[in-house]
């Protein structure tokens, strides 16, 4: 239900995410969303597939609900 992928989000300190391709629930946390000219990169914890979150640190990821597609395979990363 969530079409997840490239988020548009305005500087905060925290949010919450549902993976597009597996459907766990997870929390990205920023620490300095004043300054987000850089962008930096994080995975989902249950899958692998990786986002891009503005930040000039990288984002902490914290699993809130695990996957819910069943399956045990990674996201097919480029
Ligand atoms: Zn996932």
């Amino acid at each position: 239900m969530n079409p997840s992928g490239s988020i548009a989000f305005s500087p905060s300190s925290q949010f919450k995410q549902t993976c597009g391709f597996c459907g766990s629930v997870f929390r990205v946390e920023i620490e300095r969303p004043a300054s987000w000219k850089d962008t930096h990169p994080y995975c989902c914890p249950e899958c692998g597939r990786t986002c891009v979150a503005k930040t000039s640190t990288p984002p902490r990821v914290t699993l809130l609900s695990k996957r819910t597609d069943n399956r045990t395979s990674l996201h097919p990363q480029t």
